[in-house]
């Protein structure tokens, strides 16, 4: 695979020139994409591509110098580094700062900024990440994230997942990665079975458009699925990607049919150099109600937001009404609904 860390030579593969606006937001937020996701964007019409505009640099992403890099509190919730641990029974472990994008609305794009990258876990992090899950029973579960777990060699990932599947209170491994959606051959066969062979291994991934599911990613996913790993997915909504009832339902059809539940679709985080791409909360749920009457409850993720200092994930769902009489999902008459109580 190769792998692009200017936006001119990306730009230049799909035969098209860089602007010198989209050239000077690079500093400070670096490229990096590789030839498969760039074959993806359609270069006749690639100012509105969705596919481009989740990869190549964009000036609005130096409009915004107000907002954090870390508004979720990230950083002071580590209790050892590499380990975040907001919630009581589970937590996040960061297995490395590499991907094989860089998703230009990336939460964790302080990963990207000169002296915030997030190396690799070391042997001594993994092993203070052991000790504290050993410590805190109540922790059940665990996502390895990053970055994108899979950047690492097989052995590498192998020896992470094995430590913590061998911590005898953890009962579920969860591991995010983006790689069926941005580089599926990276989700090998080896991997899949290995993976299938941890009891309690999850599989989260991140697919925003329909044009992502190709035959490649299908595969990538049937692999892990074929293996016995469940795989769910997490959308953002992507305001000029993927605002869209109607795109969103030929997503959400065409991840159910290769087997991957829609699990999240999450309204983009108040966090620096991605506010351009925040749609508003309302939308979300204007795509929701849209939903109801057409889309079956197996495909319709959970809308949610992240809300700031650490006060975790909020689904939200439209009104539909309350004291006892509701909007059927057609939104054509009001219906009684007596409870007896
Ligand atoms: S793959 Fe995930 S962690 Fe990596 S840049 Fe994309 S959204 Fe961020």
């Amino acid at each position: 695979m190769k792998f692009y860390t200017a936006g001119r030579d990306a730009m230049a593969k799909l035969g098209l020139e860089i602007t010198p606006e989209m050239e000077r937001v690079e500093p400070t937020y670096p490229v990096y994409l590789n030839d498969y996701y760039l074959g993806l964007i359609d270069p006749a019409d690639w100012r509105n591509d969705p596919i481009a505009r989740q990869s190549l640099p964009d000036p609005q992403e130096l409009a915004d110098l107000s907002s954090s890099y870390d508004p979720l509190a990230e950083e002071e919730q580590m209790p050892t580094p590499h380990l975040i641990h907001r919630f009581v029974d589970r937590v996040v472990l960061l297995a490395t700062g590499r991907c094989a994008m860089r998703c230009r609305f990336c939460f964790r794009k302080r990963a990207w900024t000169s002296g915030m990258e997030l190396a690799d876990l070391s042997d001594e992090q993994l092993a203070g990440a052991v000790g504290y899950l050993t410590a805190h029973p109540a922790v059940k579960e665990v996502l390895i994230s990053g970055g994108d777990p899979l950047m690492l060699p097989f052995g590498r990932l192998k020896a992470i997942v094995d430590a913590v599947a061998a911590v005898p209170s953890i009962q579920v491994i969860r591991i995010g990665s983006r790689m069926p959606v941005v580089w599926p051959e990276r989700v090998t066969a080896e991997i899949a079975e290995y993976f299938g062979s941890i009891p309690g291994l999850w599989f989260a991934t991140h697919f925003n458009h329909p044009r992502e599911v190709t035959p490649e990613a299908a595969a990538a996913c049937g692999r892990l699925v074929r293996a016995g790993v469940p795989v769910v997915n997490q959308s953002v909504l992507l305001k000029g990607v993927n605002d869209d009832a109607e795109l969103l339902e030929e997503l959400f059809r065409k991840l159910v049919a290769i087997r991957v539940k829609p699990h999240y679709l999450f309204h983009v985080d108040p966090v620096r150099g991605v506010r351009h791409f925040a749609t508003g909360v309302e939308k979300g749920l204007q795509i929701l109600r849209a939903f109801r009457p057409r889309l079956s409850s197996l495909a319709v993720p959970t809308f949610a937001i992240d809300l700031p200092e650490g006060g975790g994930k909020v689904a939200l769902q439209p009104e539909y009404g309350k004291d006892g009489e509701y909007s059927d999902i057609f939104e054509q008459k009001r219906i009684k609904y007596e409870t007896g109580l």
